[in-house]
Formats: structure tokens, sequence, C-alpha cells
């Protein structure tokens, strides 16, 4: 289903109901000239997804009925979101995870039947967590809804969206490079701020960290390292490509098992900073505030200056260093 005909089953569900139970519907296919519609990307997506256990309670938040002809939820948008969290927490169930992004973000609905970004920010970890087990719906979330942001420089992970697109891309040949799409302005060699290109006299430097970004001076470097905070994506990507890359496909399969233990990914969870204490960003979840500044939370879904998350999600003990 695309995102507008959600958006407009939301208010036509709000409409009727003040605290209705969402309209269930599945996605249908469809392709534009050879490249897969949103909503066939999302079926072939799901499709793969599938081999993921589902957890008793994702079952049991994603149980219908039916109300004068129409498939609900049986639950409120509330009631799931209590539910999944557990699934996700108790069990690593990754269609949880996705799940909680639905329930704090794409069902909060603003009067004007946009997706809510108010709780942007405590939705992020919950993909991120999807994302490094393997789930394809998780990280095509991440790519088209969160890191594509380009409002403000210091919300746009172009850096991410490659490493994100590419690991779903050569996990699953049936996915189109979902980073290619995404990114099809960034592939000439240009000045990531002044759009400066290669001449004779000028041979622009890449970024060392990740290769990606290129610049024509220290100058623009500085800005968009510290301005822009690539600093922050680009140690993200090293993080990633150092303990997820390698492990990638084993804690894939170890999640698709059911693993109960998996030391890569809490390792990788702790390095990601998805394990930190909750008195870290208690002020974040609780007021939407930093520092008792109120927040946008937009600007909290890419990485702190460390290249670690904003908000963590299942705080436990760190497992190495
Ligand atoms: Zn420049
Ligand atoms: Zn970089």
């Amino acid at each position: 289903m695309g995102r507008k005909q959600k958006l407009r089953q939301e208010r036509k569900i709000k409409n009727k109901n003040p605290t209705p139970p969402a309209v269930v519907t599945t996605a249908p296919e469809g392709t534009v000239e050879g490249i897969p519609s949103e909503a066939a990307l999302t079926a072939i997506v799901k499709e793969i997804d599938s081999v993921f256990p589902k957890s008793n309670e994702f079952v049991q938040a994603m149980d219908t009925q039916i109300i004068n002809g129409d498939k609900h939820y049986k639950l409120d948008n509330f009631e799931q979101c209590v539910l999944v969290k557990q699934g996700a927490t108790k069990h690593g169930c990754v269609h949880s995870m996705r799940f909680m992004d639905v329930t704090l973000r794409k069902r909060s609905t603003t009067t004007e039947g946009h997706c809510n970004p108010m709780f942007m920010h405590l939705a992020h970890p919950w993909l991120l967590e999807g994302a490094i087990r393997g789930s394809f719906r998780c990280i095509m979330t991440l790519i088209g809804e969160y890191y594509c942001d380009h409002a403000e420089p210091n919300r746009n992970a172009d850096v991410l969206i490659d490493y994100w697109g590419k690991i779903a891309h050569n996990a699953n040949s049936r996915l189109p490079n979902l980073a290619l799409n995404a990114l099809k302005d960034e592939i000439e060699r240009t000045c990531v701020i002044c759009s400066k290109t290669d001449t004779k006299t000028l041979t622009l430097q890449q970024c060392i960290g990740c290769s990606f970004h290129c610049y024509c001076s220290e100058t623009c470097q500085t800005i968009h390292w510290k301005e822009h905070n690539h600093r922050g994506e680009c140690k993200q990507l090293r993080i990633l490509n150092k303990y997820h890359k390698p492990y990638a496909k084993a804690i894939r399969d170890a999640a698709i098992r059911g693993d109960k233990e998996i030391p890569s990914l809490e390792k990788l969870r702790y390095k990601l900073g998805l394990t930190r204490p909750l008195e870290d960003y208690q002020e974040l979840i609780d007021y939407n505030t930093h520092d008792g500044k109120a927040i946008n939370p937009k600007d909290y879904v890419v990485a702190r200056e460390d290249g670690t998350v904003w908000v963590g999600s299942i705080p436990s003990s760190p497992i190495g260093t």
C-alpha cells in the first residue's frame, strides 16, 4: 500500500471513530517502467522478511476482526505498541521492531493526515535494531523515510543510505539497489558543500572515513564535518563496516533461526549505542527536550558526534568493548 493511500485510510478511520482500530489491507502488486512501485517493493520485501520468526506478542497485536464489512485490528494503537515492544525486547522479533515505527510514527497522524514526526527519534532505534538483524522492511523504511531528509543538512545521511542499500541489494538480488535510487543525484563527483567539480587545476579530495563525499577544500570539509554533522554519520559507518558488515549474514541467519544469544549482534548493539542506559536519553523520551530545550525529533535520528544513536532501544549490560 502506498504512503498516500495509507494516509487517506488513516484519515478516513480518524473521522469515523476517535479511537479507531486500523483497517488492515494487503499491498497491491504493480510496476512502473520496470522499476518496482513502492507497493510492489513493499510486497517483495514483506515476502523476504517472512522468513523471520514472529513472536506471539506480534501475532496477538496483528489479530483482526470484521466490523461493518471492514477488517480491523482488535487492539488499539497503544495496546499494539505495548505488545510489539515486548515482542522486540524479549524475543528480538524484527516484525515487532518494524511495527514499533508504525505505532509510534505512522499511526500517530497530525490533523492534516501526515505522519507525525513527534516520536520519530523514539522509533528510529527499533528500525535500526531490525536493520542490523537483516530485516529488509526496516532497512527500506530507514532509507526511504529517515535518512533522506534534505530539509536541514544535519538530517541527511547519504553515507548510511549507501551502506544499507548495498547490504540489502547484496543480500538479495531481487531488490533493486535502493541506494542508487535514493542517491541518483549524488553519483557525480562534486564538492558536497559548494558543488565544485574536478577541473585541470582542482582535484577533489575524498573523505578518508567513508570515501563517499568529496571536497574542494579543507574549509568545505570542515563545514560538512562539523556543521552538517558528517562526523556522526561517518563514524556510524565506521562502526557498521567493522562490527556489522563482516557478520551481517551470520547475524541474519541466527535471527532467522531464533537464536537467543548472538554475541556479534550484542557487540554491534553496544558499539552503536543501542544498549545505552535509559538515564542517558530519558529527557528525549519523556519531554522531547534536550538540555531543557525543545527539540525537532528529525534532528535526533541519524547519529551523535561519536556515531552512536541519540536514543537507545533495550538498555543492557555491554558485551565487549
Ligand atoms: Zn567546496
Ligand atoms: Zn566521511
